[in-house]
């Protein structure tokens, strides 16, 4: 049988319109929910993640604040727009879109991002407040990974998870989240022997590369829940994930589609946390 495909594009709008209703409430009560996002530099993909993320906040209610710096701005110049926005009262989340340009150092400007602004949850105290089970802001693609893996209504608790890939914004988060919500929690990286026979063991898999249809049907266990994080784009202009959906959805028990399955899901969970972040100034 066929998996169920997970339509993140439908779950989203879903949450954006709620989130419409809240902004909605919070303007009642004479505050604007404000997100900061800084790009640095011209790279083309993160002018259009950028443009795409001003968009939704427009259409939520949300004022976005587009703070766009030259490619040859100083690590002192940009540390010192991101203290500014810190002590900017009506700016409630601070994205910095990511890569930086080369020659800026990534780990010290996140730092500097107030943890009850750090909307992206990529911040050493989000972090360790994810790890640690303290209240923080959880980093927004495995947060909207963990609500597809939910509405599945498959329960988490003392199933096999197992996450392919190690990144400090997907796979070690993900990861952290799964063991919250008490699945047993196995990652992969590039140096995992016999990735094949860990992921097919999963019945929750989620694949966090950055290659192409690299998890294949033969890699997947009857009836897993499987969420594709990867963005790849072919030589053909095709857009696909790290999970070859023609080989996977006959084995799977829920897919995510590439697009319309993670991506519009870690915009939602970026305006919720901007939205939980003004309504506690409120
Ligand atoms: P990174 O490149 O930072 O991390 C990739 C991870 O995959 C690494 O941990 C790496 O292992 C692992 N990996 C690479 N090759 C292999 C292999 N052959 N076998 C097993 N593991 C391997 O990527 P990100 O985490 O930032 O992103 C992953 C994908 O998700 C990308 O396609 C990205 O575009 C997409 N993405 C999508 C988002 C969305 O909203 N849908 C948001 C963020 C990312 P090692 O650590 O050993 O190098």
């Amino acid at each position: 049988m066929a998996a169920t495909l997970i339509d993140g594009k439908a779950i989203a709008r879903e949450i954006r319109e709620g989130l419409k209703a809240r902004c909605a409430a919070l303007a009642a009560r004479g505050v604007t929910p404000g997100l900061a996002v800084v790009l640095v530099g011209e790279d083309a993909a993160s002018q259009i993640y950028v443009r795409n993320k001003e968009r939704a906040c427009k259409a939520t209610g949300i004022r976005s604040v587009a703070v766009r710096l030259p490619a040859d701005t100083t690590q002192e110049a940009l540390e010192d727009k991101i203290r500014a926005l810190n002590d900017d009262a009506t700016v409630d989340g601070i994205l910095v879109q990511l890569p930086l340009p080369a020659g800026l150092d990534e780990r010290r400007v996140l730092a500097l991002i107030r943890p009850e602004k750090d909307v992206d949850g990529f911040h050493v105290q989000s972090m360790g407040a994810l790890v640690t089970g303290a209240a923080g802001f959880l980093s927004c693609t495995p947060k909207g990974c963990l609500e597809l893996i939910r509405r599945t209504g498959v329960p988490l608790a003392g199933k096999e998870a197992v996450v392919v890939g190690r990144s400090n914004i997907v796979g070690k988060p993900m990861a952290a989240l799964l063991l919250r919500e008490n699945a047993t929690v196995t990652v992969c990286h590039s140096r995992t022997k016999d990735l094949a026979r860990v992921c097919a063991g999963a019945d929750i898999l989620v694949a966090a590369i950055g290659r192409a249809k690299f998890i294949t049907g033969d890699m997947i266990k009857p009836g897993a829940v499987v969420i594709d994080v990867g963005i790849n784009r072919l030589e053909d202009g095709r857009v696909v994930g790290d999970v070859d959906f023609a080989s996977a959805e006959p084995v799977a028990g829920f897919l995510t589609p590439v697009p319309g399955g993670v991506g519009p899901m870690t915009i939602a969970m970026l305006l919720e946390n901007t939205l939980e972040s003004a309504e506690k100034r409120a």
